[in-house]
């Protein structure tokens, strides 16, 4: 592997090697007006990391990739010190994304097998380069890829080993990336190292907090959840998660996005189907946060004709004449909110 190669993967040991040998120390990375350039351009990846959960450049040259790989830990630092599950994630998703964009394109079988072994994948080729490994591995990394191509029941397994494509395993190899990453975050920080960087800390904190703001109540004008409030439909799928029931799809996503649009954060959310037999944390956390806009569409829950539709209403005839669970709660919060100042006068 060279530096165009750990540019594009900064994770490998390899890549990480390269830093250590580098004659530019952390702490002159840090506090060095030399390096400033660099020090933005990890705040950059943070940030688009954020926004985007993908990094737009992919180096080709040795100079930039330099730079890149010099702002990786930059980035990692700044990620570390923020300490947010939700940018963590986006963060690792986004290398990961990045790193297959430059994996897909490799092909190299040398550079390929050295690059899975580091990411703790073992591939055998065969005389034509087809690709197979062993079935604990495509398991380890496939088991957080939905489509249903990734189940074991769709692979042809001959004594414990499976045949992939190149492009599936680029795909395994940018999970295995993924994982990588995040495992190693959120990492200690010296206090220096924290003050140094304190004005790119403090700028990435500030769009996180701008975000969540606005993800928040302020859209249907709730400031704070009221589970009796709920209406039938909610409430019942709530209770079927607590009774550790699985929910049908669409009745889940009814819930996460209903729960989302009245304020509820992604990781609340994610906390209450726990319970679910089912419950894959990882799996939930990120279907939580595509619904609510982690993609760029942020979804809304469903109207009562299409929940009746899916069969997921309960009490249309508790609801009389209402159209939309949002409306129902919004009305419900009204009331209760009424109770209360009555309440504070008695
Ligand atoms: S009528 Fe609407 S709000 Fe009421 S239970 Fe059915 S889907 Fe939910």
């Amino acid at each position: 592997m060279d530096i165009i190669d750990f540019a594009n993967i900064p994770c490998t040991s390899g890549a990480l090697e390269y830093l250590r040998k580098s004659d530019i120390g952390l702490n002159d990375l840090c506090t060095q007006a030399a390096f400033e350039s660099i020090r933005s351009t990890g705040k950059e990846r943070v940030l688009e990391a954020l926004k985007d959960g993908a990094m737009k450049y992919r180096r080709s040259n040795k100079l930039a990739a330099e730079k890149e790989l010099l702002a990786y830990p930059i980035a990692r630092i700044i990620v570390s010190c923020i300490n947010n599950n939700y940018l963590t994630k986006r963060y690792a998703l986004a290398v990961a994304r990045s790193s297959y964009e430059h994996i897909k394109d490799l092909k190299n079988a040398v550079l390929l097998k050295e690059l899975t072994a580091d990411l703790g994948l073992s591939i055998i080729f065969d005389d034509w380069m087809n690709v197979s490994m062993h079935f604990t591995d495509y398991i380890r990394f496939s088991h957080a890829l939905h489509d249903p191509k990734w189940k074991m029941l769709n692979r042809t397994v001959k004594q414990g080993t499976l045949m992939i494509s190149r492009d599936d395993l680029a795909r395994l190899m940018e999970e295995a990336v993924r994982q990588k990453v995040e495992s190693g975050l959120p990492h200690e920080v010296p206090n220096d190292i924290q003050v140094a960087l304190e004005s790119y800390i403090a700028e990435v904190t500030e769009i996180i907090n701008t975000r969540a703001s606005k993800q928040g109540f302020s859209k249907e004008g709730f400031s704070e959840v009221i589970p009796d409030c709920f209406p039938p439909c909610i409430s019942a799928a709530k209770s079927d998660v607590q009774a550790n029931m699985n929910l049908s799809h669409t009745m889940r996503f009814a819930m996460t996005s209903f729960l989302l649009n009245i304020g509820m954060t992604t990781e609340k959310v994610t906390e209450i189907f726990r319970t679910s037999p089912d419950f894959k944390e990882q799996a939930t956390y990120y279907q939580t946060s595509h619904i609510n806009g982690a993609s760029g569409t942020t979804y809304t829950c469903p109207a009562c004709a299409t929940m009746a539709t899916n069969g997921n209403c309960p009490g249309k005839i508790l609801c009389k004449k209402i159209e939309h669970p949002l409306v129902y709660y919004r009305r419900k919060v009204w009331l209760e909110n009424k109770k209360r100042v009555v309440q504070k006068q008695v």
